[in-house]
């Protein structure tokens, strides 16, 4: 009969369906709070009854939104691995055809499968493709990609509740998607999966470790520092690097330092991605190494972990970065010396420009650190560290608040100049380290250490405030 005809014909392979995939949560790390909200994904499917039966509507789709590179797809795949069902995955670009009707036709030989073969995760990768706001793309393109958005509604409606087939699609664009996709029953979920940090980096770099032959005493501390702004894919692609660094030069284990060149090389990479001019290159340059290269002097300051001239998260300059005594800190114990040696380092930047592009020749690249030695001076002073201040409170109020601000401004000048002065002195380790950051775009601690070595002429100066 027909419908004989039909389930034969319907036996054919499946076109979508990923065979092998075998990765568990274990596989993904650094994920914090986010994993249990997947692991409630894996109990929709081994538990579906339980919430079938206590009325709880199971979602239909989940969006799993963040950039690129950070795990959407592997977190996905260890869904399927960890409840044991099938894994059926296409990337939407691939629904976005010339042809009217090819694309949803996809969508539907997509589901068909995804049924015949539950229980099975769907992953549609990159779902604004298909997904942005209808009735946005003028002509014949757009009215292809709206019918291949009307059946992925369609079909994502043919599961409601069932559990059985659960959709999970990835976009770093949750915004400009077609208000119909988010609404209750849809992809009516939303997990938020952000950049790793600096300890979710470490995670990462040790997933990837366990299948490498790592040195036993590797720092993946010193490696995750240096990679601010990284994602996993650029993690991982560290590990495979590093291997490669081993293999070349015939040993049997993974070094620090393997990782740390093959970081700086994934860098490099991702700064090619970035827009520069070799003068701009240069200017956020002097303005790190000023930093850098006046923190060396003080002792609370000097252990300069790296140095980088690579725009980073939220960064648009570069970033040095000091290992400061945190408990001193937090505690708000920082001696009066510590302090001023943190406002001349901040005002280095400002003295680097004046010193090395002239009065005329000023830019702003140095406003931020500028803020930050203003307002640590004038910390310093209503705090009463400043010795001229020590009897503060016997001021009448309204003379208080000049004085205040006049007595930061004397420390500021002071500080200022200090920077000055160590950056005269240090004008060859200066030129290195511009020249060294210009070129590599970041330093780790043992570059920059090694300059200071060749270059440096530190020479401890107390101020006298
Ligand atoms: P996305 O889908 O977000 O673009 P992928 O899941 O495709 O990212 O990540 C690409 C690769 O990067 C993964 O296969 C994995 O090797 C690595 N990776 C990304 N994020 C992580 C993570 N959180 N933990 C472990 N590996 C990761």
């Amino acid at each position: 009969s027909g419908a004989r005809v039909r389930r034969a014909h319907n036996k054919r392979l499946p076109q979508y369906l990923e065979r092998g995939v075998d990765v568990k949560f274990t596989d993904v790390a650094g994920l914090g709070k986010i994993r249990l909200e997947l692991e409630e994904i894996v109990k929709f499917f081994t538990h579906g009854e339980m919430y079938r039966r206590r009325g709880v509507k199971i979602p239909g789709g989940i969006l799993l939104c963040g950039p690129p590179g950070v795990g959407k797809t592997l977190l996905a795949k260890a869904v399927a691995g960890e409840a044991g069902v099938n894994f059926f995955s296409i990337s939407a670009s691939q629904f976005v055809e010339i042809y009217v009707g090819v694309g949803a036709s996809r969508v539907r030989a997509l589901y068909q499968e995804a049924r015949e073969n539950a229980p099975s995760v769907v992953f549609i990768d990159e779902l604004d493709a298909v997904g942005r706001e209808r009735g946005l793309i003028k002509g014949s393109g757009g009215q292809e990609r709206d019918a291949t958005l009307n059946q992925l509604l369609v079909c994502l409606d043919g599961f409601e509740g069932r559990g059985e087939v659960i959709t999970i699609a990835s976009t770093n664009r949750p915004d400009i998607l077609d208000p119909a996709l988010v609404r209750p029953g849809r992809f009516d979920r939303k997990i938020f999966i952000p950049k790793p940090g600096v300890i979710g980096r470490v995670e990462i770099l040790k997933v990837h470790a366990r299948k490498k032959p790592m040195a036993p005493d590797v720092d993946y501390m010193a490696v995750a520092s240096m990679t601010d702004g990284m994602v996993g894919a650029e993690l991982a692609n560290i590990i495979e690097v590093a291997a490669i660094y081993m293999m070349r030069e015939g040993r049997t284990e993974i070094t620090t330092d393997d990782l740390l060149q093959a970081a700086q090389i994934e860098e490099r990479g991702m700064l090619d991605r970035k827009e520069r001019n070799p003068e701009m290159w240069k200017r956020v340059a002097i303005n790190e190494a000023a930093m850098a290269v006046v923190a060396v002097n003080f002792p609370d300051l000097k252990n300069i972990e790296f140095v980088t001239i690579s725009p980073r998260a939220g960064r648009e300059l570069g970033y040095v970065r000091m290992k400061m005594d945190n408990m001193k800190f937090n505690a708000g114990m920082l001696s009066r010396q510590s302090l001023l040696d943190h406002i001349t380092v901040q005002l280095a930047p400002r003295a680097a420009d004046e010193l090395w592009h002239g009065e005329a020749q000023l830019s702003t690249i140095w406003a931020e650190t500028a803020d930050n030695a203003r307002s640590a001076a004038r910390s310093l002073v209503l705090g009463g560290l400043s010795q001229k201040y020590y009897g503060l409170n016997n001021f009448w109020v309204k003379d208080r608040i000049n004085d205040i601000d006049s007595e930061a401004l004397r420390i500021l000048d002071i500080c200022y100049e200090r920077a000055k002065t160590i950056l005269e002195q240090n004008r060859g380790l200066m030129d290195a380290v511009v020249d060294n950051l210009v070129e590599k775009k970041s330093l780790t601690k043992q570059e920059f250490f090694n300059l200071v070595e060749l270059h440096g002429n530190v020479q401890p100066m107390p101020p006298t405030i």
